[in-house]
């Protein structure tokens, strides 16, 4: 059947969304409608209709979901930072399991998957470690940092966020209160005018280690009395470094390229497990440090090291997975795009004594392949954490190639995930083991890890 704009539809949402919209059919009509939690029956007016599916506008709950519960945070449903906090977290985790198994199902073709029980988080509250508060101006005029809207730039305005480090509340709160008493303007993205545009935080959860970033259009100099802002923050407990990042650009990047410490250190430090890292204003590093831990641990154990194994880290960043690895193995190569990232992996090594670990700048489906041509070398283990987009065809070729033994599949996707596995177990790999590690509590966001062990042929 084929609904019009302005139809009323009633549903049931059997499913969520990438951006968290309740997913129910009529007929055979599929409907994306925000505000709709899986399990309820909703009532819904379709706002955009095209021939198979439509988008409808939430009418009514005509039987809330016995999963509905009520958001901690009363922003929830403006800011796109969540998207599943009306929903109960056992919920959360049977649908972020669903979706994986779902997927290798219908994309990859796979029945009886082994999945592991879903590894859920302890702190469902409070567990980022990195928060970037965009500033601005309301509707009255009134200076505000909080959150953009979901799709949009307008700025939900919370300092209280429910899901970031609780110390970002008062950073944020004496930003503020800076810029009110010394006339310092807010950035305005229309005009390409005024001066803070974000204000970046970051916590390291293991030393208590604070950083505070400005992100200004200009420079320190243009910020009068800076002094009485770092005597302010420096009064929070663990503040370890403040610093002024340019970004002069009209873009949509958060970050210019240049840093200006004004107080304290350039750069933070943290642990995951027992590895330490040094973490500047525009490092990567991952958010939630607990589960990290958690998730690289899963792909430790899959990876089952003895000591004397050759192991490739692929897409590997800053190089969090190959110094866990490089702890187990012989020797691990690590392979990234971005040669800024590498920078930190190398330093982290260093940091950590680290020196059987060696660093390729590249793209993986490049540097693999003329590695493996020119050294013949097969390893015994391949780890891959590719970005959504999953891994490129000539990689999975060569990883078929080289035969490892063993191959565990980091992903935050499991769609390419999916597709993936198809490719690699169509003939000399098995899937052994499914892990679901939850990274990211009332986002739809899904991390998983999966070990693939070489046929005996
Ligand atoms: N394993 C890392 C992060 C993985 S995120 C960690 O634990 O921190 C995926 C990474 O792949 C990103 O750092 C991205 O820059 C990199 N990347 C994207 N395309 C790539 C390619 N074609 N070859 C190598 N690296 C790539």
């Amino acid at each position: 059947m084929e609904f019009r704009k302005n139809d009323l539809v009633t549903l049931e949402i059997e499913d969520c969304g990438i951006d968290g919209e309740g997913i129910g059919k009529a007929d055979g009509f599929t409907v994306f409608v925000k505000d709709a939690v899986i399990g309820d029956t909703v009532t819904a007016k379709i706002i955009k209709a095209k021939k198979n599916y439509g988008y409808g506008r939430l009418m009514e709950v005509l039987k809330p979901s016995p999963y509905r519960v009520e958001p901690k945070c009363e922003f929830a449903r403006q800011c796109g930072g969540c998207q599943l906090q009306a929903l109960s977290y056992d919920q959360q985790l049977v649908f972020k399991t669903n979706k994986v198994k779902g997927h290798l199902e219908r994309i990859g073709g796979f029945t009886d998957i082994p999945m592991e029980p879903i590894i859920g988080m302890d702190e469902l509250f409070h567990y980022r470690n990195k928060a970037q508060f965009p500033v601005g101006y309301d509707k009255e005029g009134n200076l505000v940092a909080g959150f953009y809207a979901g799709r949009t730039h307008s700025i939900v305005a919370n300092t209280n966020c429910a899901i970031q480090a609780k110390v970002t509340h008062p950073i944020v709160e004496k930003v503020l209160a800076y810029m009110r008493g010394n006339k310092i303007s807010a950035y305005d993205e229309k005009n390409h005018s005024g001066l803070i545009r974000h204000i970046l935080t970051r916590v390291g959860f293991t030393t208590g280690e604070i950083m505070v970033c400005l992100i200004v259009n200009g420079t320190a100099k243009q910020l009068k009395n800076i002094n009485k802002l770092v005597d302010k923050l420096k009064e929070i407990e663990g503040m370890t470094s403040i610093i002024v990042n340019t970004n002069t650009d009209k873009t949509n990047k958060i970050l210019g390229l240049h840093c200006e410490t004004v107080w304290g250190q350039d750069y933070i430090e943290d642990y995951i497990g027992d590895i330490k890292y040094q973490i500047g204003p525009l490092s990567f590093y991952q958010v939630n440090p607990q589960q990290t831990k958690v998730l690289y641990s899963k792909a430790l154990e899959y990876a089952d090291l003895k000591g004397q194994e050759l192991v490739w880290d692929l897409y590997c960043g800053i190089g969090t997975i190959s110094l866990f690895l490089a702890q187990k193995a012989k020797q691990v190569y690590g392979v990234e795009i971005i040669k800024e990232a590498i920078d930190d992996a190398r330093r982290n090594a260093t940091l950590n004594h680290m020196d059987n670990v060696e660093f390729f700048v590249g793209k993986a489906e490049e540097i693999v392949p003329a590695q493996y041509e020119k050294t013949g070398i097969h390893p015994d283990v391949i780890v891959v954490d590719p970005p959504r987009k999953g891994c490129d065809a000539a990689l999975l070729n060569t990883m078929l190639d080289m035969a490892p033994e063993r191959i565990v599949y980091v992903s935050c996707d499991p769609a390419t995930l999916a597709r993936d596995l198809k490719i690699l177990c169509a003939e000399k790999y098995t899937l052994e083991k499914v892990a679901v590690v939850d990274q990211f509590s009332h986002s739809v966001h899904v991390e998983s890890v999966v070990l693939l062990q070489r046929k005996n042929m």
